[in-house]
């Protein structure tokens, strides 16, 4: 097949099996464009299913950019609780601003100017005026790279580095519904060209697919195997009240409250006595020891939380999975 019966097929497929998303309603131009940048942010590192009941309730409490720039960093905090990966949140409250104060009101249609957007990069960036604006970009997210890597049966280093990835998606042609072919070619990679047990037979590509004519599906790619970092974590426990601290200290999790933690080496992890937790981060893996205090020793920044409050408070996952670790044990 050619370039232009490529994209003709994979727009038909588009148009018979793309799932109803919250943010592919028909919409206004405005909430096309505040809709497309909150669910780009939001999608960042975390799944469709996962996103879509958060996106609904971000969207009814905080329907434009207007109220987004405006709303309380409390308010933001509960709309994105539990979501994770919370500095996508401030950033886009962040963007909400720049863009009243430097734009006019309007998300940008210039990929450059979408770049100077606080948690803004090359992906967003491209998905934003494909979907939003209609221009001709391919984000390469990870659904794209697998199948360029499968069609292409990419297997080097070279081969799978992002440069070649990018230089490779002129297979897909171009579209003058850009919006639609873009989503519709990440779908096809969500849906269609799984990471295990792929679904050839209904896959738009499959002619000119080298990976279906080997029958070997295997996909490489950078490792990406999370570092192991040690801590622990002080528990300190006074009528029913925990001490929870605002995390100025540590990169992730940043000004969220936090048990008092820090640093500890491998060795003293293994001889530790206490309970131990596992938590996987973005970026990390980490290994917690639950050290618990007879006394307060902070005092700055600091917070007594009750635990039945426990609840009401924005606490990131992360301080109630070790939370629920200490009222389990
Ligand atoms: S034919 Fe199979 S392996 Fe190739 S792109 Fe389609 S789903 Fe992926």
């Amino acid at each position: 097949m050619n370039n232009q019966s490529i994209t003709k097929e994979i727009l038909k497929w588009y148009d018979n099996n793309k799932r109803i998303l919250p943010w592919r309603k028909h919409l206004t131009k405005k909430q096309k464009q505040y809709f497309t940048l909150v669910s780009e942010i939001m999608l960042q590192q975390t799944q469709v299913k996962t996103v879509i009941p958060y996106f609904i309730k971000f969207v009814k409490k905080i329907p434009n950019l207007k109220s987004l720039a405006r709303i309380s960093d409390r308010k933001l905090m509960k709309c994105w609780e539990g979501l994770g990966y919370y500095s996508r949140a401030r950033n886009l409250k962040k963007t909400a601003k720049k863009i009243i104060k430097e734009f006019n009101g309007n998300l940008p249609d210039n990929i450059d100017q979408l770049k100077s957007l606080p948690g803004i990069g090359d992906y967003t960036s491209a998905a934003i005026m494909a979907i939003a604006f209609n221009k001709q970009f391919i984000p390469l997210d990870g659904n794209v790279e697998r199948i360029l890597k499968r069609v292409f049966y990419l297997k080097t280093e070279k081969e799978i580095s992002k440069d070649n990835l990018n230089k490779k998606k002129s297979f897909f042609g171009k579209s003058n519904r850009s919006s639609d072919y873009a989503q519709a070619i990440m779908e096809i990679g969500a849906l269609i060209c799984k990471p295990i047990n792929p679904l050839c037979y209904d896959c738009p590509v499959s002619k000119n697919c080298k990976a279906y004519k080997k029958k070997d599906f295997d996909i490489k790619s950078k490792n990406k195997f999370n570092k192991v970092k040690y801590f622990e974590a002080d528990i300190y426990k006074s009528k029913n009240k925990y001490l929870l601290v605002k995390n100025n200290k540590f990169n992730f999790l940043k000004n969220l409250l936090i048990f008092p933690m820090r640093e500890i080496n491998k060795k003293k992890f293994k001889t530790s006595l206490n309970k131990r937790i596992n938590i996987k981060m973005s970026n990390m893996d980490m290994k917690i020891s639950i050290n618990k205090k007879n006394k307060k020793t902070y005092l700055s920044n600091s917070f007594l939380i009750d635990k039945v409050d426990i609840k009401n408070h924005i606490l990131p996952s992360f301080t109630k999975k070790i939370f629920k670790s200490i009222v389990s044990h």
